[in-house]
């Protein structure tokens, strides 16, 4: 039994790292209480960005950060693994047996005490059990994912090169991530043309993006005119946009609509739904709603449990839903954050969390972008093609960056980028 108060946070997304990260700074290093991060996997990465490690424009180590080397320097302590299940009556939770890529035991299954749980274990897509998804749809949820699905893009261009034929992607589900991804996988071609033109002596074959949409428009979270203006736009690169059209099915070579329609492509991307890991109904009996998200208050703890804290999008707050973004994800963190060391130290209640909607932004690629602020005011679009929509799709990165490492390695970063920028391709070719 440790003699520190045990802080145990799972997951190390955007909340959990974060939280992690200022925890560390307050209650950890003046050894009030004992910080650990539990991640399955070992680096955190920006998940708004993972549309772009999907299509390989985005190259550089810098945008991982090692759990191992943060924690050493944030005085928290990480460990991989999943948590598998929660005794809430003993405190304790149970971590399964951790497995090498070759399916090797590396760790055995454990338990570990805690005084606080932070649940903070994100999302994934949700396929609302259409038949064949699972099987036949890539998602990008995380980065394996993303990865796995450059690695199909890259080997499907070669095919499409050989035999001198159009690329067909199928992508379901026209929110921020089905929308951007269609973008930046034409970025990604245009980028490679001039290298294809010198390697394979002819230029890249199309590519034919279908994205399906079961509302009436895309982007559904933002005002219409930014859904009208990303269709336009989507549609002047040739992407072809199809709304209100459900996924019935999918198999090795295609999707069938509702309406009987088949939609062939080689490549079928999931991006629809929002819902909490399945590992959620395991813990403990929490209550959960339909999607699996667990059950909050107003200030963050579970609805029947004050010693377990649940943030970003594995949380619902029942009456006043909050969207799966990013914004959310780090304002509950910083509430915690600035909350939870008076009730470790002197028992204070954690008060509500007020969530203050700065507004959203979409950014296709380099091709346009737009900002909505909360009063139904756009900003963006045709101006340099959306430039200062785009620029601020990336400030929120660096903003994340810098809140993570600190202003100075946050923009040494930056920099080295840049660098990296100048002699590396900026997109993924091997
Ligand atoms: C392609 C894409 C584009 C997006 N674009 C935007 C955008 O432009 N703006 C915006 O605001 N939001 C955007 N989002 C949504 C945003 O990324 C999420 O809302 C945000 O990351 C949620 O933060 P989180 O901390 O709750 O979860 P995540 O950031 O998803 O972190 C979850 C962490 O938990 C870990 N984990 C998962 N399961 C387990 C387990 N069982 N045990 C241990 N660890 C586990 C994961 O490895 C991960 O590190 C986008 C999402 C995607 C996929």
């Amino acid at each position: 039994m440790s003699d520190r108060f045990e802080v145990l946070i799972v997951g190390g997304g955007v909340a959990g790292l974060s939280l992690a990260t200022q925890l560390g700074k307050s209650l950890g290093k003046r050894r009030k209480a004992r910080i650990t991060l539990i991640d399955k996997s070992f680096s955190h990465v920006w998940k708004p960005m993972l549309h772009r490690f999907a299509a390989g424009t985005v190259v550089s180590e810098n945008d991982r950060i090692s759990f191992i080397t943060h924690a050493s320097g944030h005085n928290f302590e990480f460990w991989p693994g999943e948590v598998v299940s929660i005794d809430r009556a003993k405190r304790k939770v149970v971590l399964g047996a951790f497995h090498a890529p070759d399916q090797s035991l590396v760790l055995e299954s454990r338990t570990m005490q805690y005084d606080a749980l932070v649940l903070a274990v994100g999302s994934c897509a949700n396929d609302f059990g259409t038949p064949g998804v699972k099987e036949h749809c890539l998602c990008i949820d995380n980065l394996v994912e993303a990865n796995a699905f450059n690695e199909k893009f890259r080997m499907e261009l070669i095919r499409s090169f050989a035999n001198s034929t159009k690329l067909d992607i199928a992508i379901v589900g026209g929110g921020a991530t089905g929308t951007q991804l269609a973008a930046e996988l034409h970025k990604a071609l245009d980028i490679f043309d001039p290298y294809s033109l010198h390697a394979f002596g002819r230029i890249p074959p199309k590519l034919h993006i279908t994205l399906l949409q079961s509302g009436d428009r895309i982007l559904p979270a933002f005002p219409e005119q930014v859904s009208h203006a990303a269709q336009s736009e989507l549609e002047r690169l040739g992407v072809t946009v199809r709304t209100s059209s459900r996924v019935a099915a999918a198999d090795a070579t295609g999707l069938t609509l509702k309406d009987g329609t088949y939609i062939k492509a080689p490549l079928r991307v999931w991006a629809a739904g929002v819902k909490a890991p399945d590992v959620t109904h395991s813990y403990g009996g929490l209550a959960l709603n339909k999607s699996g998200q667990v059950l909050i208050n107003a200030n963050l703890t579970a609805k029947d449990d004050p010693h377990i804290f649940a943030l970003g999008d594995c949380s619902f707050i029942e009456g006043d839903p909050l969207p799966a973004t990013a914004q959310v994800a780090r304002q509950q963190a910083n509430h915690l954050a600035r909350y939870l060391p008076a009730w470790v130290e002197h028992g204070r209640v954690v008060p509500s969390c007020v969530f203050r909607n700065k507004g959203a932004i979409v950014a296709l690629g380099k091709y346009n972008g737009w900002t909505a602020f909360p009063g139904g005011t756009v900003w963006g679009g045709g101006v340099s093609h959306g430039l200062a929509a785009r620029l601020g799709h990336l400030l929120l990165y660096r903003q994340h960056q810098v809140a993570l490492y600190g202003f100075f390695r946050g923009m040494m970063s930056f920099y080295s980028e840049w660098i990296e920028g100048r002699i590396r391709p900026s997109v993924r070719l091997d």
